[in-house]
């Protein structure tokens, strides 16, 4: 496994790009309600993205078609958006969305309410932010990964959620996906944290069971009894002193 370490001259370029994915949900927060099309939301996205001098990381990225990842519902990650999507009130929606400045990713991912949704989805959104914190406690140097995925799978099970077992964080930098792969339960993965990794952790938590498949669009992955998912996501720095959030506004 070879895992890129990033000076502090890449570390404060992936604060460039984390805090432009960050101006990028901090408008998809006010944005996100009843009656907006996903494809909206994607264009917001890409003009903040642009007008920052970055490039959206997902666009093209293995043929991917847009901006964001726009997840409805079911869906789960890696949903296009459309004009024919409009949101309603009661609805879910995970966006995820990647910027590139000066050659380095930031990747993060929400899920917001679209007006009143039900009490078993607000636990949902609950839980799953509560998981991706409770696991970025242990982004530290010296720290085993295998206790950021532990305190994740620790927090799905205390909720009784469904967890996406085939998809998961990864590390980040000049690429999107660099190694490790983080899983987000238990695998006995020996991998001790250093100074300098930059990773994103990522729970997908399901108000059902842990199953999935992808559409037939070859993209879109759906929770297998249909039931609601979440997604959150943050790049991370690991630092002697903790995790240093790379994707919040600066
Ligand atoms: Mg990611
Ligand atoms: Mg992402």
């Amino acid at each position: 496994m070879s895992i890129h370490r990033k000076s502090k001259h890449d570390i404060n370029l992936m604060k460039q790009a984390g805090n432009i994915v960050a101006l990028v949900h901090a408008a998809m927060k006010e944005a996100v309600k009843e009656g907006i099309t996903t494809q909206e939301l994607n264009d917001i996205a890409y003009k903040i993205i642009k007008q920052n001098k970055a490039d959206p990381t997902f666009l093209g990225y293995h043929g991917f078609p847009a901006t964001i990842c726009a997840s409805v519902n079911e869906q789960v990650v890696h949903g296009f958006p459309s004009n024919n999507v409009i949101l309603k009130s009661g609805d879910i929606i995970s966006i995820d969305v990647g910027a590139t400045y000066k050659g380095f990713v930031g990747d993060s991912a929400w899920t917001y309410p679209v007006g009143d949704i039900s009490d078993e989805k607000k636990k949902l959104l609950r839980a799953t932010e509560e998981s991706l914190f409770a696991g970025l406690e242990f982004m530290k140097s010296g720290e085993k990964l295998e206790n950021v995925a532990g305190a994740i799978e620790d927090v799905a099970k205390k909720y009784n959620l469904g967890i996406v077992r085939q998809y998961g964080g990864h590390g980040v930098g000049r690429q999107m996906h660099e190694e490790p792969f983080v899983y987000n339960y238990r695998t006995n993965c020996p991998l001790i944290l250093l100074k300098g990794m930059t990773i994103a952790i990522e729970p997908m938590l399901n108000l059902g069971c842990d199953d999935v498949y992808v559409l037939d669009d070859e993209w879109t992955v759906v929770t297998k009894d249909h039931k609601p998912s979440a997604h959150f996501e943050h790049t991370v720095h690991v630092t002697d002193d903790g995790p240093e959030i790379l994707t919040k506004l600066l």
